[in-house]
């Protein structure tokens, strides 16, 4: 497996220290060959690799990670930054009915989706209605009809009575539509979902007549429904409809398969639209919100080396914070001279408020932290410097005229003066609590 293949790739980098090009080429090529294998569009992992190759050479060397790890993890970042980032959901117009129109080729699950869509929304406290607008394939509203009831939403049809299950249904897919939107407003329901007539390839007329639907009804959300065994044309089909109906996200269906998901990473590449659901079945149940992440540890198929490196990069930070812990304990004397030392170290540690989340007893330092914006530092560093030694070691002595002489100095406000006081006021009866005990003897391995 690529974990097993990464492991010995990364056996061969300990404790180089050293991000060289060398370094990355080896990773890059294990990264590359697993998204060829879970079917992601060739130039989609050339453009992919290319990317993580010149962050990865610009990346500063971690301290937490190996080499190799750290490639994996920019890899992954940069995976889950494509398929979207944050999962979205649908989002509902200001002015109900919110209109949601399905496209895609024909067998994608467009009609399977219509209905768990609306149970979905249903058991969200929403009222679909459903609106057959694939009048090409014969049985398409009888399957859009059994779909809605069991769901529990109601089906507008061309002709509600369409009773055998080869008959085609005539008419006009637009003029349907913006049918069935007016009786979804008549009938007060608060989502319209319109499943729409795909073919097996691209093709134009269709394409026009999804976007005909779509500018008739003004869809707030246009659904791409996409089968993720699709394979290399997912490139192709994405562009054409991304294209044709300008679709504002994407469902990846047949999840439940083989597909280790290569298309949600080649059409999220190459349209910039977010990846919204997943359908995992035939059942109304077997659909769920897509999540970035997983579908990053999917595609890579190296959950193991994955959850190696959080276990790395965790306990690295623990030993950080013991580290911070103990320095801080060590200071008997807090000074404005260490304030300002402390300051600098933050600004330099980044990740503080993640380190002091774990050190028990902290909460005092992590609120001071919440205040903490770096780029007050550079006035803190001016105030402080203008302070002389003795005020420094004595901040007591700080009165008025003092305050007004170090403002003036350092350029600032008096009460940023002011503040600066009772900032270190509260720092310094924090270090005096740690010092004598309070909190820091249960930092694990902090010593105390
Ligand atoms: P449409 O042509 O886009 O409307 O596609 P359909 O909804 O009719 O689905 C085509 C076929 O795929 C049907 O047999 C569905 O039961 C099946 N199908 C749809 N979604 C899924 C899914 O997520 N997993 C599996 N295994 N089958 C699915
Ligand atoms: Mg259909």
């Amino acid at each position: 497996s690529l974990s097993d293949r990464l492991t010995a790739t990364f056996k061969n980098l300990k404790g180089k220290g050293r991000l060289s090009e060398a370094d990355i080429d080896g990773t890059a090529r294990e990264i590359r060959r697993a998204l060829l294998d879970a079917d992601v569009a060739v130039p989609v992992v050339r453009e992919f690799i290319a990317k993580v190759k010149a962050r990865a050479l610009g990346a500063e060397v971690s301290e937490a990670l190996n080499p190799g790890q750290q490639v994996v993890k920019i890899v992954n970042e940069e995976l889950v930054g494509i398929l979207g980032g944050e999962t979205r959901e649908l989002r509902f117009a200001k002015q109900p009915p919110t209109i949601i129109m399905l496209a895609g080729l024909q067998g994608a699950g467009k009609t399977t989706l219509a209905g768990k869509l609306a149970h979905r929304l249903k058991s969200q406290g929403h009222t679909p209605m459903l609106v057959a607008c694939d009048l090409q394939r014969p049985n398409a509203v009888n399957q859009l009809q059994v779909g809605g009831q069991k769901a529990g939403a109601p089906v507008f049809a061309p002709h509600p009575g369409v009773s055998s299950e080869a008959e085609t249904p005539t008419g006009d897919p637009v003029q349907v539509a913006r049918d069935g939107v007016a009786e979804a407003q008549s009938k007060l329901h608060d989502v319209v979902i319109i499943d729409t007539a795909g073919r097996l390839g691209v093709d134009q007329e269709l394409m026009d007549q999804a976007a005909n639907i779509k500018s008739a009804v003004g869809a707030h959300e246009v659904l791409f429904v996409i089968d993720a065994m699709i394979g290399q044309d997912a490139v192709a089909t994405a562009q054409a409809f991304d294209e044709g109906v300008d679709f504002t996200g994407v469902v990846l269906s047949k999840l439940d398969g083989d597909a280790r998901g290569g298309a949600a990473l080649s059409v999220a590449s190459v349209t910039g639209k977010p990846v919204m659901y997943a359908s995992t079945g035939e059942g109304l149940k077997d659909f769920e919100v897509f999540h970035p992440d997983r579908m990053a540890r999917r595609i890579l198929d190296m959950g193991d080396v994955l959850s190696l490196i959080e276990q790395a990069e965790a306990s690295w930070d623990q030993a950080e914070a013991a580290k911070m812990a103990q320095k801080f304990a060590d200071q008997e004397d807090f000074t404005l001279d260490d304030f300002l030392n402390q300051m600098q170290q933050l600004k330099k540690m980044g990740s503080m408020k993640k380190l002091l989340g774990m050190m028990p007893g902290a909460q005092g330092m992590r609120e001071q932290l919440e205040q903490f914006d770096e780029s007050s530092i550079g006035r803190i560093e001016a105030m402080i410097q203008s302070m002389t030694q003795h005020e420094r070691l004595a901040p007591k002595i700080i009165n008025g005229s003092r305050r007004a002489r170090i403002a003036r100095g350092s350029g600032v406000h008096v009460s940023e003066v002011n503040q600066l006081l009772e900032r270190f006021g509260q720092a310094q009866k924090m270090m005096k609590k740690m010092a004598s005990g309070g909190g820091v003897p249960q930092m694990p391995g902090g010593g105390g």
